[in-house]
């Protein structure tokens, strides 16, 4: 009851997509709640990063995607733009930029037609960049980074447009440890300013971490529900065909794959 009182963030209605003449979607129903962490997570393959450009309005679809209530495409892009960040799957392009400009593009739905950024803009983008420990990286070129340091200049694009709502497809590739934590620490920050997130995470661990997991399987949803709620881990458990288990570990859910057999060398 609670929860179909909470504010959508985003949703769809009966969307289905297609890539070429592929079906890969087929009759989605999502509604996300505002001001919580949502995890895409579901097997290779599955259609997860099908879903997030089709929610971020990069992939045309039937049926309906409403942000805020409203048709994604009735908003105009300049509008939706600062309502919704978005961070695609190994992204590329734009190696000759610096990082501090490629973090300045998350200001440009903000910014007038060839104007010079603002002291607003200069805030956000030093901000993100600091919030993702890439502000050592800002007078580097982004083709010279290694994979870590590239991502966390692409998270600090995200983090600049001070959007409410944050796709972030495998925002995790590439980073080591302590850099996955700032990240949880960033969206958990986010998330309790109020903003939405939605991460497509191949982590099952991390994305346990979540509020919410929507499993995705075959193009389908499989299940949407709390991180913490048993079904969800069955639900999990089932998408990738019992080959995994959820496991309590120090008040944290952990997902392993099962191995048939570990032989150490000692
Ligand atoms: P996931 O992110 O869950 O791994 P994707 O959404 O990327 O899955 O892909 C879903 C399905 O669509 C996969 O079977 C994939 O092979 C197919 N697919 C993705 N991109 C293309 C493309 N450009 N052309 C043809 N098929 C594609
Ligand atoms: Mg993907």
């Amino acid at each position: 009851m609670l929860r179909a009182m909470q504010k959508i963030a985003i949703g769809t209605h009966g969307v289905s997509a297609s890539i070429g003449n592929t079906p890969i979607l087929h009759d989605v129903d999502l509604q996300l709640s505002a001001g919580r962490w949502c995890a895409i997570v579901g097997p290779n393959g599955a259609g997860k990063s099908t879903l997030l450009r089709v929610l971020a309005g990069l992939l045309p679809s039937d049926g309906q995607v409403l942000l805020q209530g409203r048709a994604l495409h009735d908003w105009p892009a300049r509008e939706r733009a600062r309502q919704l960040a978005w961070l695609g799957q190994a992204e590329t392009g734009g190696e000759d930029l610096l990082a501090w400009d490629v973090a300045m593009l998350g200001r440009l739905p903000h910014r007038a037609w060839l104007a010079a950024p603002s002291e607003h803009d200069h805030a956000a983008v030093a901000q993100a960049l600091r919030a993702t420990q890439a502000w050592d990286l800002r007078a580097r070129r982004l083709g010279e980074l290694s994979g870590g340091e590239r991502q966390r200049v692409l998270l600090a694009r995200v983090l600049a447009t001070e959007a409410p709502l944050l796709l972030m497809d495998e925002p995790l590739a590439h980073l080591d440890p302590p850099h996955q934590a700032d990240w949880l620490a960033t969206v958990r920050a986010q998330v309790g300013a109020g903003a939405t997130v939605v991460s497509v995470l191949h982590e099952l661990t991390m994305a346990l971490l979540a509020d919410d997991l929507l499993i995705v399987k075959a193009g389908r949803v499989l299940h949407h529900g709390p991180c913490h709620d048993p079904v969800t881990h069955r639900a999990l458990v089932a998408a990738f065909d019992g080959r995994i288990a959820v496991h309590p570990v120090q008040g944290q859910w952990i997902a392993l794959p099962h191995v048939q057999e570990l032989t150490h060398a000692d």
